[in-house]
């Protein structure tokens, strides 16, 4: 493959510097960066931004970073969100964790005998072992 699949461009105005910054071009609209070359103190991923205990704070990602994975031969792309623009993550109220629990319990609950078998059912069936095999279990999915 000759040339660069992303070539430097040099962008007039970012959201994170001032005056022109060298970027790869584009990428969904937004400045496309590759890795090294996106500030660290200023743009950070998603993940990032947890590992610091903040959230984007409902701000749209201002630049695209894009990764080589060598080994497959991909392209990663990751949206790259304004530290200055982040919140602190919101800590966990006792509601919330209620809500976390009554969801996971959902996740338990068979719909035939409304038992809680301890483990998450199928999103498929949302049954219990002995009920999937009392309806009939693996034979209908064999025959469809
Ligand atoms: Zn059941």
């Amino acid at each position: 493959m000759a040339g660069k699949r992303f070539p430097w461009v040099l962008t007039q105005s970012v959201p994170w510097a001032e005056g022109a910054q060298y970027t790869r071009g584009t990428h969904d609209g937004l400045p496309l960066l590759s890795y090294g070359c996106a500030p660290r103190d200023k743009l950070a991923t998603f993940r990032q931004l947890r590992a610091m205990g903040l959230r984007p704070n409902g701000q749209d990602p201002v630049a695209v970073l894009y990764v080589r994975h060598n080994a497959s031969k991909k392209t990663v792309f990751a949206s790259l969100y304004l530290i200055a623009k982040a919140a602190p993550v919101r800590p966990m109220t006792p509601a919330k964790w209620t809500a976390l629990a009554k969801a996971n319990l959902a996740r338990r609950i068979c719909r035939i005998c409304g038992k809680d078998p301890l483990y998450p059912l199928p999103t498929s069936t949302r049954l219990c072992w002995p009920c999937f095999e009392a309806e009939g279990g693996l034979e209908d999915l064999e025959a469809a």
